[in-house]
């Protein structure tokens, strides 16, 4: 709370709007220490008032960006991986306190922050258009031009980390951002906002809301000033805004939730196979879209594989967030936390084996174990929904095909793993998972620079790399014609 009031001069949380804090007038949202289940601080949803200032004031923070050139856009932006390398210890800390997730944890993700801002610098200068070979006396080329103001909704689990993966690209491609995040962390990514503008960026370039979902967020989606929507968060709450954003005919991005499948075979390194799945969903409480949440196992390893994960999962260390030793924190908020619990219960009821965790910590905080799940097929509902908790569901498959199949039975397609050590199985399993990113012996690797994104119910539109970029501009082709001469077109 301290950073918020070193960085912005004020003790009151709200909307990060035309270089000032505009403190909303809605509902009080409260922010609770996912850690304690103490009060951190409460303020007032920004709503409707602060959505119209905000997109007014990147109107012309945008207007100011694009006078820029290319190589000082792109000066500024390495300026602002400077500038959150340099609070990197103050912000991560602030993450770790407001999200519940390990100081480690906070540190690896605020860096990434630096790195896609420092990524996306070197875009800046880069993004040129084509001349086209066409078949008629005219140049014709090709320019990219920025949308304009873009709207970015994020949700609780990884902020600070969302916010640089979604605003370095939109300003590297010339637009302004009005971004909200989670109602529950809002304050990172208004602080990353103030860190731009000290950087360089105008005033209004980067504006972000805190408030509520249905009312700011519906709102900034549906405002006339905004010309494209990108959204993190839920499968069901993209649903809506995708609805709300066709009406319009606007294009949006969705990076949505997951049930991504770990696939390990016999012939797997079966030690490092099980420290990966136990770090693909147990790290982050789980609370990760890309999260190891099935475990396929071939059945001659299948009883030793979810043994060792077991007794893995009852020895890592849960704790505050704060304390050196911890692996693992708590959920970040108790409406979470209720929704695991409710689906690890509803299996149990349903005859499913909980083989470790399996019922909440009892003391303060949002505490959840590393908890294995067994005894279940892949139509059931834990395998099915996303628990968005440290819940791990494990089946077992009889060969290669068998595992493809279970893998592609899911609504979702964000990412999978295979463990083995046939290379040629290896890449035959990669190219049939219909998800995003798959991983080989390894889990949850991301950089900035290589593209992510979701096939079926995890979404549409790519983030990251050059895909990510080219989200946030549209091609426009310009035909001049050579031959005074040439007869004018009637039709194509
Ligand atoms: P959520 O869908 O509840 O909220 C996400 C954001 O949308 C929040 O800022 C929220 O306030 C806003 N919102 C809610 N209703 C809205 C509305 N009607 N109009 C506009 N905005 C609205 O998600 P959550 O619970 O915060 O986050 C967890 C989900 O996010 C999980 O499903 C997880 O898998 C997903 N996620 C996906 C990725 C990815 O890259 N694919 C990354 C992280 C999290």
């Amino acid at each position: 709370m301290k950073l918020w009031q070193d960085i912005l001069g004020t003790e009151e949380v709200g909307s990060y709007v035309g270089g000032e804090v505009l403190l909303g007038q809605g509902d009080e949202v409260e922010l609770v220490d996912p850690t304690t289940e103490v009060r951190l601080a409460a303020y007032p949803d920004g709503g409707s008032q602060a959505v119209r200032e905000a997109v007014a004031a990147a109107e012309e923070g945008g207007r100011a960006w694009r006078a820029m050139t290319a190589s000082q856009r792109g000066r500024i932006l390495w300026g602002i991986g400077q500038a959150v390398r340099d609070r990197l210890d103050e912000l991560a800390s602030l993450e770790s306190r407001t999200v519940g997730k390990p100081l480690r944890d906070a540190v690896a993700e605020t860096t990434k922050v630096a790195e896609m801002f420092e990524y996306y610098a070197g875009w800046a200068d880069k993004q040129h258009g084509e001349v086209i070979p066409v078949p008629t006396s005219h140049l014709a080329y090709t320019l990219r031009e920025p949308y304009g103001v873009v709207a970015q909704m994020t949700p609780w689990n990884a902020p600070i980390f969302t916010a640089g993966w979604q605003i370095a690209p939109a300003l590297a491609a010339g637009n302004s951002v009005v971004l909200k995040p989670s109602e529950l962390t809002p304050m990172t990514s208004a602080l990353l906002a103030k860190l731009g503008e000290e950087a360089g960026l105008p005033v209004g370039a980067v504006n972000v809301i805190a408030g509520l979902g249905p009312t700011a967020g519906q709102e900034l989606v549906t405002h006339d000033g905004v010309e494209k929507v990108v959204f993190v968060g839920s499968p069901a709450t993209g649903r809506r805004i995708a609805a709300a954003a066709g009406e319009q005919l606007k294009p949006c991005v969705l990076e949505l939730g997951g049930k991504s499948a770990n696939i390990v075979f016999d012939d797997a390194d079966l030690a490092r196979a099980v420290g990966g799945a136990a770090a693909a969903i147990f790290s982050g409480a789980g609370q990760s879209c890309v999260a190891g949440s099935r475990l396929l196992v071939q059945r001659g390893v299948y009883a030793e594989v979810v043994g060792r994960l077991a007794e893995l999962a009852g020895r890592i260390r849960q704790g505050a967030p704060w304390e050196e030793e911890t692996q693992v924190g708590p959920v970040q908020n108790a409406r979470q936390l209720d929704q695991i619990i409710s689906m690890v219960d509803g299996a149990r009821e349903r005859s499913a084996e909980v083989v470790a965790g399996g019922d909440r910590l009892d003391r303060a905080g949002y505490f959840y174990p590393p908890t294995v799940v067994a005894g279940v097929g892949n139509d059931a509902d834990i395998a099915q929904q996303e628990v968005f908790g440290p819940v791990v569901v494990a089946i077992p498959f009889e060969d290669e095909s068998e595992a493809i199949a279970l893998a592609n039975d899911t609504s979702f397609g964000l990412a999978g793993a295979v463990w083995t050590s046939s290379v040629d199985r290896a890449h035959r399993v990669a190219r049939q998972i219909r998800a995003g990113t798959v991983w080989v012996n390894s889990y949850k690797t991301i950089n900035v620079m290589a593209p992510f994104g979701g096939f079926g119910d995890s979404g549409f539109g790519r983030s990251s790399g050059l895909d990510g970029l080219l989200e946030y501009s549209q091609a426009k082709a310009v035909w001049v014609e050579t031959d005074p001469e040439a007869p004018l077109a009637f039709g194509y």
